[in-house]
């Protein structure tokens, strides 16, 4: 099986490698914002498409749940809390009773170029079946957001969304 994920478009890069238990995604935002609160229309689309995301545990300096922090988090950030709760959907519809995933996401634009993530999601043998699926769904949901987005945002410097 092909531990590689690559995908690209004129909105954002990843790629993504697994290896000894860890998957590591960079990924680079190519729209010149990083943070959700660029994009306002994010909350409505994951509460009406994809509302359990909301859900989900966060652990972040200020201690706010996830359903507070998606107004005003980066980019980065957000695609790792979709990953991990798509990677829970695809686990529980194959057949378990269960399914828990940890990740964290880094960025240093000192090193970095602007807008690059690193996200990490620890990955179990068991469990890299579903790592393809979820990261071409997870993908869909984050180009889906930035559509919705394209008429909604308030920043002078917004850059339309085009999907081809
Ligand atoms: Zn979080």
């Amino acid at each position: 099986m092909d531990k590689n994920l690559f995908y690209t478009s004129k909105n954002l890069r990843l790629s993504g490698s697994l290896s000894q238990g860890r998957l590591h995604l960079e990924m680079q935002v190519l729209i010149n914002f990083v943070n959700t609160k660029n994009l306002p229309n994010t909350y409505l689309f994951l509460k009406k498409h994809f509302p359990s995301v909301l859900k989900t545990e966060c652990f972040n300096e200020d201690n706010l749940n996830f359903e507070k922090e998606v107004r005003s988090t980066e980019i980065g950030h957000l695609f790792e809390h979709i990953f991990i709760d798509v990677l829970c959907f695809e686990k529980i519809k194959f057949g378990f009773n269960e399914a828990v995933f940890n990740g964290r996401t880094f960025w240093n634009w000192k090193r970095d170029a602007f807008g690059k993530f690193h996200i990490y999601v620890d990955i179990k043998n068991e469990d890299g079946i579903f790592l393809g699926g979820a990261f071409t769904k997870t993908i869909g949901l984050l180009e889906q957001i930035l559509e919705s987005n394209k008429f909604f945002s308030t920043d002078k410097n917004f850059l339309p969304v085009e999907i081809d």
